[in-house]
C-alpha cells in the first residue's frame, strides 16, 4: 500500500474516533445494496444523528477526503471495481419520527415503509402509496420516489441538509421535485425532512395502503435481490418501460447472475453467491441497445451507477 493512501487512511481513521463516528473497513457493496454485488469501498462511516452527519461530512470535505451518501442501498448498482471513497452510511439516523398535528419531523435513516405506517396509525394520509417503497426516508427525498400517483416530494414542507458542517432547514419549494430526480446538488447531505400530510378516514388511508401492497406484490418480485425499476418511463412513449421490454420477449433474459425478472421485465434481478455487477450492467445496457433499435428511445437509467474509476 502507498504511503499517501495509508495518510489518508489515518485521516479518515482520527476524524472518525476523534467525533465517535463507527467506522468500518472491509465492506463491499455486495453487503450494503439489495441487489447484493460490487465491490469493495475504502471505508463506511456511519453517523449516529444529524448533527454528527453534518459535522463529519464537513470534515471530510475540510481534509479533500471524498465521500458519498447512502441509505439503504436499494436504487444503487455500484461497480465490482474497488471504491477510493468513504460511504458516509445515513441509515443510523432514525430517530423516531416526531408528530406534531398534520405535520411529521422525520430523520433521513428511518425506514420509509415504517414512516407510511406511522403515518396511517395517526390517520395522516398523502404518503399511503409510498408504503412498500423499500429504503430511507433520506434516499426517497433524493430521487423524490413515487408510487401509484404518490411522490415524496409534494408532501415536503422544509428539508433538513447539511452546510458548512451544520444543520440547514430549507423549504420544499426551493427543490425542484421532478419524475424520480431532484435539483439537490450532488453532494448534498440530507438529514431530514418535515413533512405535511392531511387528515383522512383511517379505513381509507388503510385500504389504499393494502391496494398498493397487494398491486406490488402481483405485479414486483418479493424476496428477489433487485434496485426496482431499472429504467424511468419514457417521456415519449405511452407504453410503461416494462412493457415495452416485455414486448421485446425479454423476460428471463440472463446475462452470467443477473436476469430480466420474469415477474416484471423493468427489475434485473441477481441470483447465486457468483453475480458480478458487471453481468447487471451487461443486460441493462442490452435491453437499452434492443429499446433504442427497435423503438428509437433512449431509455434513462432510474438506479444510480456508481462508477469505482
Ligand atoms: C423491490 C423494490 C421496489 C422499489 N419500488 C420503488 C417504487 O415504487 N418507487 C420508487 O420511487 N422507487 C422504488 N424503488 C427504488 C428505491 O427503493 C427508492 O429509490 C428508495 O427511495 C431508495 O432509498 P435508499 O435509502 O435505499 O437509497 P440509496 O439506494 O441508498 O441511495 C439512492 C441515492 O440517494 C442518495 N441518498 C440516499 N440517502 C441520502 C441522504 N440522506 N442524503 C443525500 N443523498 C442520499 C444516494 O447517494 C444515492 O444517490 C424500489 C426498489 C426495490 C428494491
Amino acid at each position: 500500500m502507498s504511503p499517501m493512501i495509508d495518510e489518508k487512511d489515518a485521516v479518515i481513521e482520527s476524524i472518525a474516533t476523534r467525533m465517535g463516528v463507527p467506522a468500518e473497513r472491509g465492506r463491499r457493496f455486495a453487503d450494503i445494496t439489495s441487489l447484493r454485488v460490487g465491490g469493495a469501498i475504502d471505508w463506511v462511516l456511519s453517523p449516529k444523528n444529524e448533527e454528527q452527519a453534518a459535522a463529519l461530512g464537513h470534515d471530510l470535505e475540510q481534509q479533500a477526503i471524498a465521500w458519498r451518501p447512502l441509505g439503504s442501498g436499494s436504487n444503487v448498482l455500484a461497480d465490482d471495481g474497488a471504491h477510493h471513497y468513504v460511504i458516509v452510511s445515513l441509515k443510523g439516523l432514525k430517530a423516531n419520527p416526531l408528530f406534531d398535528g398534520n405535520r411529521v419531523s422525520v430523520s433521513a435513516g428511518y425506514s420509509l415503509p415504517r414512516l407510511c405506517v406511522d403515518a396511517a396509525r395517526h390517520d395522516l394520509s398523502g404518503i399511503e402509496g409510498l408504503n412498500g417503497i423499500p429504503g430511507t426516508v433520506g434516499g426517497a427525498l433524493w430521487m423524490n420516489a413515487g408510487a401509484y400517483g404518490q411522490e415524496i416530494g409534494t408532501v415536503v414542507d422544509t428539508v433538513r441538509v447539511a452546510r458548512g458542517g451544520r444543520v440547514i432547514e430549507i423549504p420544499g419549494t426551493e427543490v425542484q421535485w421532478n419524475y424520480r430526480h431532484t435539483s439537490f446538488r450532488e453532494g448534498e447531505m440530507l438529514l431530514g425532512a418535515t413533512l405535511s400530510l392531511h387528515p383522512d378516514d383511517p379505513q381509507k388511508i388503510s385500504e389504499r395502503m393494502e391496494k398498493a401492497k397487494s398491486q406490488r406484490m402481483a405485479t414486483q418480485p418479493h424476496g428477489a435481490r433487485s434496485a426496482g425499476c431499472f429504467f424511468k418511463n419514457a417521456p415519449a412513449s405511452s407504453v410503461g418501460t416494462g412493457k415495452m421490454i416485455d414486448d421485446l420477449g425479454m423476460k428471463g433474459t440472463r446475462r452470467g447472475g443477473a436476469v430480466v425478472s420474469p415477474k416484471h421485465a423493468n427489475f434485473i434481478v441477481t441470483e447465486g453467491e457468483d453475480a458480478k455487477a458487471e453481468d447487471a450492467l451487461a443486460l441493462a445496457e442490452e435491453i437499452r441497445e434492443r429499446v433504442k433499435r427497435e423503438h428509437g428511445i433512449d431509455l434513462e437509467y432510474e438506479v444510480e451507477l456508481w462508477s469505482s474509476k
